[in-house]
């Protein structure tokens, strides 16, 4: 039976990577009835919001939806459809792996992390206010049920997974009762997963520094919002920047899969823009669909070429545009699907 998946192709560069990304995943081997929606800018003068309620319909009824990016106009102006989605569909875990590839120019070639960050609270959940016109309060929020949750989420991943081990991201040392409420909750949920998967902590500071001297001593990382936020661009960074990083944000009830990159409107129409990442947000969504062998397969096809750096786009060293690139890995796909 063919899953019914929600597509919102976006703006900028948005559609052109939707549409590649669609072709590669119907090419998978998997079955997919996609549902068309668009948000953003271009939907503002027909429904008066760049996130109408039929697209919430549509990603809460097939509770999985594949999103191309979207422009959020700077200053004044709607507030980011990226955020309006998470907070109204629920999705407090943000995923987003972080892979070396052959064929993307990088520091290092053999990274191999994924982060998980929490998506609700911390500094994100917009408590501010003036403390006389000289000082600003930001009110930072931890709570126990949502850090035990987002630790669950990267125990759970992590066994799903085949991952060794998990290290909660804090600075507890310092604020000694959110953060340290966020790292007693880690311990909680690890102490159910003890024996099936290794756990331990890092100062984020120090955590920081780890990454760039020796990322391979790390498998799964849990932090809260705002240390999740730099974090996961820091795990990027390592393995070739945004062109080539995946994302997920995932709730109990629907969950989103998009590219960590932006709408890049310069590139917008050209068929020069890199699907990559929004491909192995795909991957991500087959995963999380029941389908690992073909998310294997898929990324396996992708990886051979960029390694190859003939049929890519231009970012990474080919010549090809959007749309041969997707040609490319379809043509490979046909190939490890026959092999496997
Ligand atoms: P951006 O990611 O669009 O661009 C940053 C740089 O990376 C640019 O030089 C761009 O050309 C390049 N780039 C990004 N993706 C690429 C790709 N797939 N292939 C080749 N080059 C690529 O970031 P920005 O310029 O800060 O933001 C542009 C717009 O996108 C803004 O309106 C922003 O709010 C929005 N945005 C949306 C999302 C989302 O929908 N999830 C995320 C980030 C930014």
């Amino acid at each position: 039976m063919a899953h019914r998946v929600t597509l919102i192709p976006g703006d900028g560069i948005g559609p052109e990577l939707a549409e590649a990304s669609r072709r590669v995943l119907d090419a998978s081997g998997i079955a997919f009835e996609w549902e068309v929606v668009d948000a953003g800018e271009g939907v503002m003068a027909e429904y008066g919001t760049p996130l109408p309620e039929h697209v919430l319909e549509s990603v809460r009824r097939n509770k999985v939806a594949l999103k191309g990016p979207i422009t959020t106009p700077v200053g004044s102006g709607f507030r980011s459809v990226n955020v309006a989605l998470r907070q109204e569909l629920g999705l407090y875990a943000n995923l987003r792996p972080a892979r070396s590839m052959a064929g993307v120019v990088s520091r290092y070639d053999d990274v191999d992390l994924v982060i998980v960050r929490e998506n609700t609270e911390d500094l994100y959940a917009g408590i501010e206010h003036m403390v006389g016109p000289d000082a600003a309060e930001s009110i930072k929020i931890i709570t126990r049920a949502a850090s035990e949750r987002i630790a669950r989420f990267a125990f759970d991943y992590a066994v799903a997974n085949g991952r060794r081990k998990v290290t909660a991201v804090h600075k507890a040392n310092i604020m000694k009762l959110s953060d340290g409420l966020f790292l007693e909750s880690c311990r909680t949920v690890a102490a159910d997963f003890d024996g099936k998967v290794e756990f331990e902590d890092r100062i984020v500071d120090n955590m920081c520094m780890q990454l760039v001297q020796k990322p391979e001593l790390y498998d799964v990382l849990v932090l809260p919002n705002l240390y999740g936020d730099i974090v996961s661009d820091l795990a990027a960074g390592l393995v070739g920047g945004l062109g080539v990083a995946p994302g997920a944000n995932i709730g109990t009830e629907a969950a989103v899969f998009e590219p960590v990159h932006g709408s890049a409107p310069k590139y917008a129409g050209l068929d020069k823009a890199n699907p990559t990442a929004m491909i192995l947000s795909g991957a991500l969504m087959l995963r999380h669909l029941g389908h690992p062998a073909e998310a294997d397969g898929l990324e396996t096809a992708l990886r051979a070429v960029v390694a190859e750096g003939v049929a890519t786009t231009y970012d990474l060293g080919g010549s090809a545009g959007t749309a041969a690139f997707a040609d490319a890995i379809i043509e490979r796909l046909a190939a490890v699907s026959a092999a496997r």
